[in-house]
């Protein structure tokens, strides 16, 4: 298997530190707010990721925060007079249940940072203990210069952040030793939650905290970090000095970052005020055809969010929904129960589709090829059914339609929005069969729907239905 480094620039063999294992930690969102739709994404296809990974046969243990104390959340706090806790545990509530709807699962842990302040601590302390960081009148700074490998995830180097950075050594607003330097520990402002700590009644900065919560639950070495590209300098830059400086170790062996989500070609952001959240798109369209839309990219590739895109996402995903829908329906009035020569033959060709959808997998988690792979199977499955297949067949294939979308998450077992074009073309086959007089098939078409909810009226314009 093949996966893109950015440390490396290059895809890399996929080999995880322990045999079978894989730890993996994903930096999660700041919540002072409903997530927006690019925010979605690393989530989609990571969540994508590991069930790749377990699909494969890796226990793979997923770690995902909630960066929960932020100058953002204080604000929110201030704006609307409540705790800046309060704020937080709100949104995080709120993100779970779009995860949920997304059909991400839920992290093997979903550390807060409010929660790990301790940790924190005693890795600034480490990092202080080793001369990697300094205290300026109650604010932590880490030495970035003393930390030689500065620059190799995001291959910048040194010299060209400097000169970047003189603005600030001229501004004479802070007091570290160099530009470059980073805070790691913040005194509180007036009215801001803080924590005690040797340095001063503060909070920790923004790094840090993913440098501790992935020491805690993972370990000091681990195999993938995840997140989108905005965050490969300075977060994740930052998180590989405090790291590998405070452990004497490598890090993450892969770093996979995710492209933005754009809308109009622009970058979708909060702060620029042109974003989404998912419970926007909730109002039109069902979460899993977002969460389509989004593997029908490759995660390296930008993605433009339109509701055209949307739309084509969403009618392509009733292809297979509907394939599945009628592969069920077959399976219940199947007369013929074990599959035939001829058919065995058909299901060992659909191995094929299987092989191309893990090659694709394999090949740096390329979904768009995976889902192209899944069309060729239900294009094969509606090629070769029918009302005399037998019930084995049907069922082996249904079966293999899905677990390979359930490999991405996709649920594509029907539910009410999706099935309109279906019931009206189970209205059609009912037609058929008065005209063919097997009065016994139309009634059980007709039952069939009931079950569902559907109800037919037949009027002399031809037939109506409605839910019930
Ligand atoms: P934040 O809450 O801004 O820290 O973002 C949480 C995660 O969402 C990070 O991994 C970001 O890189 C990612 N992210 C934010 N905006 C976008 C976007 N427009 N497209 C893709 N990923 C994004
Ligand atoms: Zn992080």
């Amino acid at each position: 298997m093949k996966v893109y480094n950015t440390l490396s620039k290059q895809k890399e063999e996929f080999v995880p530190l322990e045999p079978g294992k894989v730890k993996m930690y994903v930096c999660g969102p700041t919540v002072y707010n409903y997530i927006h739709i690019g925010n979605a994404r690393p989530m989609i296809v990571f969540d994508t990721v590991r069930r790749y990974l377990e699909y494969k046969g890796y226990e793979v243990n997923y770690v995902s925060n909630f960066t929960d104390v932020d100058d953002k959340i204080i604000a929110k706090a201030l704006e609307e007079g409540v705790s800046a806790q309060e704020i937080s545990s709100r949104y995080i509530e709120e993100c779970k249940k779009d995860m949920a709807a997304l059909n991400v699962m839920p992290a093997t842990k979903h550390p807060l940072a409010t929660e790990e302040i301790d940790g924190m601590v005693g890795m600034i302390k480490e990092l202080i203990e080793k001369g990697y960081a300094y205290d300026v009148n109650g604010t932590v700074y880490f030495r970035t210069k003393k930390f030689d490998e500065y620059g190799k995830l995001s291959h910048k180097n040194l010299e060209d952040l400097q000169s970047g950075n003189r603005s600030l050594q001229v501004s004479g607003l802070e007091d570290k030793e160099d530009p470059l330097d980073f805070v790691l520990w913040k005194p509180k402002k007036e009215g801001e939650p803080s924590w005690e700590s040797p340095w001063s009644a503060g909070r920790p900065g923004w790094h840090i905290e993913c440098s501790e919560m992935s020491r805690k639950y993972l370990g000091e070495e681990i195999d993938i970090h995840a997140g989108g590209e905005d965050l490969v300098f300075p977060h994740h830059e930052n998180e590989i000095a405090q790291s590998e400086a405070c452990n004497g170790k490598n890090f993450a062996k892969y770093w996979l970052h995710n492209a933005f989500l754009n809308i109009n070609n622009r970058k979708m952001s909060k702060s620029s005020g042109n974003f989404f959240t998912v419970r926007d798109i909730e109002e039109k369209y069902e979460p899993r055809v977002l969460r389509f839309f989004m593997l029908n990219a490759h995660y390296r590739s930008p993605l433009n969010f339109s509701e055209d895109l949307m739309d084509s996402a969403k009618a392509s995903l009733l292809r297979i929904v509907t394939a599945v829908d009628n592969l069920k329906f077959l399976i219940n009035k199947a007369d013929i129960v074990e599959m035939t020569e001829q058919e065995q033959k058909e299901y060992e060709e659909t191995t094929e589709y299987v092989k191309k959808f893990e090659e694709s997998m394999e090949d740096d988690f390329n979904t768009a090829d995976a889902i192209a792979a899944i069309f060729e199977l239900v294009k094969f499955s509606n090629r070769t059914v029918g009302e005399g297949t037998s019930k084995a067949y049907l069922q082996a294939l249904l079966n293999r339609i899905l677990s390979l979308s359930s490999i991405l998450g996709i649920e594509v077992e029907g539910e009410e929005e999706m099935l309109d074009s279906h019931i009206e073309k189970l209205i059609e086959d009912r037609q058929n069969a008065r005209k063919n007089k097997d009065f016994a098939l139309a009634d059980q078409i007709r039952d069939g729907l009931l079950e569902k909810g559907i109800i037919l009226e037949d009027t002399r314009e031809g037939v109506k239905w409605k839910r019930a």
